[in-house]
């Protein structure tokens, strides 16, 4: 007889009590689609260090249905850390990553088990609409999207969620990439194999509240490009060349003008406005060069990803 195969669903959590239990309930309603197919479940959830009751909730619903664990971390290592030690702890043939506030709806998982039959590595999900989010920070997703494309060798779609199910052996390929930084939906790119993407309208977190302010979002982009594209650096040797020619060409002129009219020195306050500019130039291409430094840095420590603690570990 052949071994039953198994689904692991990861969910992070970072302080949802609310909603541990609102997820439960919603995936229980596609489970029997995988038991009609002989197919087992596992329910884990990542607790990311949170401070509220989402421990005790989880431990509630264990108690219930031994389908349910839960790996706690020591603090909050952010949700790249957890979906990381969500991959590394499930032992499923097949892996699903969640949020915890049904902005992932599980009625789409049947459809997308569907589509790994056919023999897809990976399914990932993209919302078609933002409906329901700041005019602002949508804009600014979309610009970053744009960007990353050009920048990026790695495909990353506009509006593209982390909510993905995927074989075994994408999810080692992911676990092999040990990287400190980060950049999941970069990492989903990068090792490839066959994607196949799903579009849905957005959904509004189910309750509780988001953990993401603009300037999160901001520093998070500002990880995607440095952990994925190494462009900023040849842009700033670009600007480098250009301000070379620059100054090239106004000397020449400097000196024929000089020769020909003899001009008196004039245009001190010209002057010091190209000096101010120039440095502003400069230290922009420093800091872009500390960015990087400032990664390897972080990457040659080899810190741990996360750290668990084991008594809220079950
Ligand atoms: N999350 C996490 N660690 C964090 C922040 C968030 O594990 O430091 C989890 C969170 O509990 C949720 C998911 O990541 O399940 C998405 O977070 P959120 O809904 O706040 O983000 P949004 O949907 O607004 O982008
Ligand atoms: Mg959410």
């Amino acid at each position: 007889m052949e071994d039953k195969k198994l689904l692991s669903v990861v969910v992070p959590c970072y302080n949802e009590e609310e909603t541990v239990s609102l997820f439960y309930e919603e995936l229980m309603k596609v489970i029997p689609f995988f038991d009609q197919k002989g197919i087992e479940t596992e329910l884990l959830y990542i607790d990311d260090g949170s401070k509220d009751g989402t421990v005790a909730g989880v431990r509630k619903l264990h108690e219930k249905d031994g389908r349910v664990h839960m790996v706690s971390f020591s603090r909050n290592f952010g949700k790249e850390a957890a979906m990381y030690a969500g991959l590394n702890e499930s032992k499923g043939d097949y892996v699903v990553i969640m949020d915890a506030d049904l902005q992932d709806p599980p009625s789409l998982l049947p459809d997308m088990f569907t589509a790994l039959e056919e023999g897809y590595d990976s399914v990932a999900t993209r919302r078609v609409s933002r409906k329901g989010e700041p005019p602002i920070r949508s804009f600014f997703a979309r610009k970053f999207y744009k960007i990353m494309r050009k920048i990026s060798q790695t495909d990353m779609m506009d509006g593209a969620r982390d909510y993905r199910l995927m074989t075994r052996q994408m999810v080692d390929a992911i676990l092999s990439m040990g990287e400190y930084n980060r950049f999941t939906k970069g990492i989903f790119g990068w090792v490839g194999f066959n994607t196949k993407w799903l579009e849905y309208e957005n959904v509004e977190r189910a309750a509780g509240k988001t953990k993401w302010n603009f300037w999160g979002l901001v520093k998070y982009s500002i990880e995607g490009m440095t952990a994925f594209s190494t462009a900023p650096l040849v842009f700033s040797a670009f600007v480098g060349v250009l301000f070379f020619f620059i100054t090239f060409i106004a000397l020449i002129f400097i000196i024929v003008r000089r020769l020909v009219f003899g001009d008196p020195v004039a245009g001190w306050a010209s002057m010091v406005c190209i000096i101010i500019f120039i440095s502003g130039v400069q230290f922009f291409c420093t800091g872009i060069l500390g960015q990087y430094l400032a990664k390897t840095y972080m990457e040659v420590k080899g810190r741990p990803i996360y750290l668990k603690n084991n008594k809220n570990c079950f």
